[in-house]
Parts: structure tokens; sequence; C-alpha cells
């Protein structure tokens, strides 16, 4: 009936039918290419970093096993004690063997924003969390075949297609230094004078007292945590777990933490996040021992102790973490619960950011050599890469400095060498020699 009174239409009429169906087909072909170029709506394809290696399978596992992570109450707890075979306090970059080097190298991509479960529905009352052995894992992803097709699907894209990561700028940083009330006239001047200066808007300065004068000089960027003043575990980690905290707040992409005896090379900080994506799990920083540290936790429930092994970044250093790291520690770390941790363990706060992150997150600490610590001999940073590296220090120990070589002011105008450094860098700065 349909195709006679077709074949009886004036043939105009067919004309525009015909012309109705090629547009309908094109249309239908055009969103087929759309789908398969960009994916599914909902389904984000997380860009990958330059630096990363291609391991989407790897990717898929790393990525449900951290998923299980929340979803699966803990077996083993962390009692009160621990016990470490302390780490030498050497300075040693890693040989590029290691494994944390290895790690750097072949951590995968992670497009994590595939099949996040409720991290709510986890318990952490208990801090230690166990792995499902990965059998198990593969079996909860035929289970979720779906899912399971369409993570094939993007991994699979994932090695064709080379999405660039989005462009970090200054301003998508947190950059927070730890300091104390005894420091201020001391470290947190210096900062000010300097690097601050290149970013007074993302810089914030972590203290345990209120001081006027320098909550002016940073135009309101002091904030007095209530911490105690000491160099103490506990005072430390309460400056963490404050930081972190606010950084949460902040809604920024990226958390760097620094000592105050840090100087920030902030064009080179901004250009080192710049080459990752903020939404994949990144903590970035350097160790400043030879071998992940190994420590001893004492399980409540059986009389075994247990032993682990992490790395850390050196908080006198300075790291980063990516804003989708720290959302994964929100439930366990965040409002406070750092300290708890801190307490648990017993060790200070870089190495509980590693125990946190290394251990009961499982993502692996990527070692960035251009990080330096005065655990390390400043005088080795050879001047004509200043401009390459994140970070310097300086350290008075045994009456000698330990500080880089750098021409500029005289040792006794300048013993730490940073106005020196940062004339250097940046010298067009008002209290630097005319060139
Ligand atoms: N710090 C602190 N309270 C103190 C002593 C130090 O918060 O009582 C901070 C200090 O401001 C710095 C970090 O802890 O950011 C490391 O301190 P320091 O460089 O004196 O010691 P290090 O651990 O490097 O030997
Ligand atoms: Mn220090």
């Amino acid at each position: 009936m349909m195709s006679l009174t077709v074949v009886s239409l004036p043939q105009r009429y067919k004309r525009l039918l015909q012309a109705m169906t090629l547009a309908v087909a094109v249309v239908y072909m055009t969103l087929l290419l759309y789908q398969s170029a960009y994916g599914y709506p909902g389904l984000q394809l997380q860009p990958q970093s330059q630096l990363d290696g291609n391991e989407p399978a790897a990717t898929t596992t790393q990525q449900l096993q951290q998923q299980q992570l929340h979803s699966l109450p803990p077996t083993q707890s962390v009692a009160a004690s621990a016990s470490a075979s302390s780490p030498p306090a050497s300075a040693s970059s890693l040989p590029a063997s290691s494994p944390v080097a290895a790690a750097a190298v072949a951590t995968p991509i992670t497009p994590s924003l595939i099949i996040r479960k409720d991290i709510h529905s986890f318990n952490f009352s208990d801090i230690e969390v166990s792995e499902r052995p990965a059998a198990t894992l593969l079996t909860e992803l035929a289970r979720r075949s779906r899912n399971g097709e369409l993570l094939h699907d993007l991994s699979q894209r994932a090695v064709t297609a080379t999405p660039q990561p989005p462009t970090t700028e200054l301003d998508d940083i947190f950059i927070s230094v730890k300091t104390t009330k005894n420091y201020h006239d001391t470290r947190l001047a210096l900062i000010i004078k300097t690097w601050f200066q290149l970013a007074r808007d993302q810089t914030w300065f972590f203290t345990d007292t209120d001081d006027h004068y320098y909550q002016e000089k940073t135009k309101g960027h002091l904030i007095n945590t209530k911490c105690s003043q000491g160099h103490f575990r506990k005072a430390l980690c309460c400056k963490m777990s404050a930081e972190l905290d606010i950084f949460l707040e902040s809604g920024k992409k990226w958390f760097c933490h620094f000592d105050d005896d840090n100087y920030v090379n902030v064009p080179r900080l901004v250009k080192l996040l710049d080459e990752y994506s903020p939404s994949v799990d990144w903590y970035l920083g350097k160790p400043s021992i030879s071998s992940p540290l190994e420590i001893h936790l004492d399980n409540k429930n059986t009389t075994t102790n247990k032993k682990i092994t992490f790395w850390f970044a050196t908080g006198g250093a300075g790291f980063c973490l990516s804003r989708a790291l720290t959302l994964k520690m929100l439930p366990i770390a965040g409002g406070g619960k750092f300290i708890s941790i801190g307490d648990k363990i017993r060790f200070p706060d870089d190495v509980t950011m590693g125990f946190i992150i290394e251990h009961l997150l499982k993502v692996p600490l990527t070692v960035v050599d251009n990080f330096h610590s005065h655990l390390e001999p400043m005088e080795l940073i050879r001047s004509d890469t200043f401009q390459d590296q994140v970070s310097f220090s300086y350290a008075h120990m045994k009456n000698q400095w330990n500080v880089i070589k750098v021409d500029g002011f005289d040792l006794k105008a300048d013993p730490k060498r940073f106005y020196s450094l940062h004339c250097q860098l940046f010298p067009y700065f008002s209290f630097c020699p005319p060139r």
C-alpha cells in the first residue's frame, strides 16, 4: 500500500523523500563517527600525561584495585605501635634502576572517573586496607560486563588517541608553606621578599600563631593552624592536616607543600605540573632515602607484626598531589584524620603522607629529581641548571652552610643564597644589581 502510494506520488515528492532519507543517513553516520571518536556521554577519557607509559590493561586493573580499596571492609588494623628500620638521612638521588624510578616511568594512565564507588560506603574507622586477589578482581570485572566492555573500549582508544592534558596555570596550584612563629622573621621574611612575589595569590603560610605584621605582608595569607609550636611529630602532622584540608576546600587542581627553608622556582613548578593531569592520581616528589621505608605494624587481632614498605617524598624538598589523588585521600585523611593516621603509625608528616598514598591507596610516588631538600649537598646543583629546578633549600649544620653555589651577593649579606638565586632567575627584581 505504502509503496503504491510512493509510486503514485508526483516526481518531486519522490525526490524530496530521497533527499530526506539521505539526510537521515548522513546524520546517523556523523553520530556514529562522533561516538567512536569522543566516546560515550558521561564517560570521560582522562588525558594522558606526556610522561606516562601506555599500559591500558594495567590501567584497568589498577583502577579496579583502587576502587576495591574503597569498597572492601578492612580486615587488618594498624595498632598504635610501629617500628622502623630508620632511614639513613643521607641525600642520594635514586639510581635510574630503582623501583621508584621505574614506577615513575611505568605509571599507567588512570581513567579515574570510570566506575568510582561511593567512597562513603567504606568503613574508615581502621586505616589498614586489604587487597583483593587479582582473580577476584577479574571476576568482578566480568560481572560488570558492560562496564568492562566500555573500559576496554576506552583503554583501546587511549592507545591510539593521545589527548593533551589540560593546560595548568599558576592559579590552578595551591602552594602551602609550613612555618612556625620562631621562623617568621628569618625564613618567612626571606620567602616574602623573593619567590612569594611571583605567586602571592596562590601561596599560603601555615603557622602556629597570629602575627599581624606578616599577615599584612602576605595580604592575609598567613593561616594560624592553632597547632602546637615545636618540631615534633604531632605538631608537624597537625599542620600538614590543616594544609590538606584547606587545599581540599580551595577547589584548586594541585596541592604543593613546601617547607619554609625552600626556594620555589614558580614558573618551573607550573611547567612541571602542566605535564600531568590533575584528574589522574599523581604523587610527585623526591625521596631522601635510597630504598623504600620499611615499617612494622602491630596487628591488633594477632600477635604477628606486619612488615610493610613504601616510598615517601621528603617534605623538605616539597611535593605535589593532584586533586584526583587528594579526593581519594579525603575519606581516610581529610577533616583532621591525617593526624590520627600519623598517631597510629607514629611517623612524621611526610612519612605519613607516603603511607597513606603508597600503602593505603596504592598510588606510587613519581620521582621528580628537580625537587631538592637540604638532605642533598646543595653545591652539587649546577648553576646552569637552576632554571630547571623546582625547589632548593639550605641548612646550617655543624657550623657549615649547605647552600647552593651561586654568584651574586656576598656570603655575609646572603648566607642562604636565596637572594642571589632569585636575581639569577629573575634579574629585574628591584633589589637585584643592574645587569
Ligand atoms: N617547623 C615547625 N615547627 C617547629 C620547627 C620547624 O613547624 O617548631 C617547620 C619549619 O617551619 C619547616 C619544617 O618544620 O617548614 C622543617 O623544619 P626545619 O627546617 O627546622 O627542620 P628539618 O626537618 O628540615 O631538619
Ligand atoms: Mn629544613
